[in-house]
């Protein structure tokens, strides 16, 4: 079959490589009818390459048919149209009965620390073949893969892979109270659904009470992603300058929104804060008494520090947004002394796709199915990682079709 693999930085290939194959009884294989780019696949492209081997194949967001499943797979059948979750679980261990998904015990990778197994996602993540592929062998398929209705277009389900559950579980710790205000940083995918779930669904929905009215103001700075995200929301264009977290503050009547989605993560920004830097912060104490912008240099800042300067006091900073190595910035005081609560982590993603299934069937509230920018086949999928990540010709959101 056909798949899309990693060769080095900024170097991935589509290359002729063996067909999967059922090989453990809770197995399946499916055959890809799509499959999308995610921000979390630049980070491979371009900083992870440490944790790559030439030739692994990429990918965690695709859906598509059911080709083949091992004899413990009892709920799918050949041809079952399906979802596949980023996240491997099993559906049944101590993690997973508490709709721990990303934490599975079963699947987690002990040698590496890390939690469930990922499609497509490095050796840390248990080297999983991903789906960015003609067809895609899903370990755990008694439980990860949701059947999906036929007759709506692929696109209408896809992100139920990814980006939907993430933004979903994103607005769901940002807890934003009746009536009150959520800013999202980061337009790209899982920033625009997180526009889209607080907007239509309301913070009380994703509870699965009735829908709350919240504010919704999301930050970018990519002309396209402020264009399509002010069709459902107040958008702040980074680029017209000035401090983005005193414009939030100021928009919210001097005192800051209730929560702050970071869907931006570490590839935002130059610097990586230095651990001279760091060391700096903690030894110093007249440095401690001077705000957070002075402290680590403007220019050193992350999505994440602005998160922690915008967010009212007492208010909630929910992160979907990955952080890691070096850009790993916490400053411990500014939370502590604004009583922020913060929320983070892999969307799990089996625990709300239940809540956000009929959203998609009968109607398309979230706008999905003209969603993806980019339609392309998977032999163009290196052209599809440049423009994605280069965010050229207006790109979005790619989706490849095998
Ligand atoms: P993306 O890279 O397409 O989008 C990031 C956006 O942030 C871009 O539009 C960029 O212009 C904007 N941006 C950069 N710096 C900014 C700043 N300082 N303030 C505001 N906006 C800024 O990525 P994506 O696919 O939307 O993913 C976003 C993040 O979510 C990534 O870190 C990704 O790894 C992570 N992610 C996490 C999960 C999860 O389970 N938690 C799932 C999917 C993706
Ligand atoms: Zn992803
Ligand atoms: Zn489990």
């Amino acid at each position: 079959m056909k798949a899309l693999t990693w060769q080095g930085k900024r170097d991935v290939r589509v290359e002729e490589v063996p067909d999967p194959r059922v090989s453990e009884p809770t197995d399946a294989v499916i055959r890809v009818t799509s499959t999308a780019i995610c921000g979390s696949d630049l980070h491979l492209y371009e900083v992870l390459g440490m944790f790559l081997r030439p030739g692994d194949i990429l990918g965690h967001e695709a859906m598509g048919v059911v080709e083949e499943v091992g004899p413990e797979v009892t709920g799918l059948r050949p041809g079952d149209r399906v979802v596949v979750p980023f996240n491997i679980s099993c559906g049944n261990c101590w993690m997973c009965d508490r709709q721990l998904y990303a934490q599975c015990e079963t699947t987690q990778v002990r040698e590496t620390g890390k939690g469930a197994a990922l499609f497509g996602y490095t050796a840390l993540y248990g080297a999983v073949p991903g789906g960015q592929a003609e067809y895609l062998r899903v370990p755990q398929a008694q439980f990860g893969p949701l059947k999906v209705p036929d007759g709506p277009p692929d696109e209408r389900f896809l992100y139920l892979s990814d980006i939907l559950p993430t933004a979903w579980q994103a607005v769901a710790y940002a807890d934003v109270p009746d009536g009150g205000t959520l800013a999202v940083l980061g337009l790209g995918p899982v920033g625009q659904m997180c526009v889209r779930v607080a907007r239509h669904v309301g913070a009380g929905g994703v509870r699965a009470g009735a829908p709350r009215d919240v504010r919704v103001i999301g930050v970018d700075r990519v002309p396209a992603r402020l264009g399509l995200a002010a069709r459902h929301a107040e958008v702040l264009d980074l680029s017209q300058g000035g401090d983005v977290a005193d414009r939030l503050i100021e928009l919210t009547g001097g005192r800051g929104p209730d929560a702050v989605v970071d869907a931006v993560g570490m590839e935002a920004h130059g610097a990586p804060l230095g651990k001279a830097a760091q060391t700096a912060v903690g030894l110093l104490p007249d440095l401690l008494a001077r705000p957070l912008t002075e402290r680590f240099g403007v220019d050193r800042l992350t999505a994440l520090h602005t998160a922690i300067r915008a967010v009212r006091r007492g208010g909630t900073v929910s992160l979907s947004g990955v952080y890691g190595g070096e850009v790993d910035p916490m400053p411990m005081m500014d939370l502590f002394d604004k009583g922020v609560q913060l929320r983070m982590g892999q969307a799990h993603v089996r625990r709300w796709t239940e809540q956000i299934l009929p959203l998609l069937t009968d109607s398309d509230v979230l706008g999905v199915d003209d969603f993806a920018t980019h339609r392309l086949p998977l032999t163009d999928a290196p052209h599809a990682y440049e423009i994605f990540q280069k965010k050229q010709d207006d790109c979005v959101k790619v989706v490849l079709k095998p």
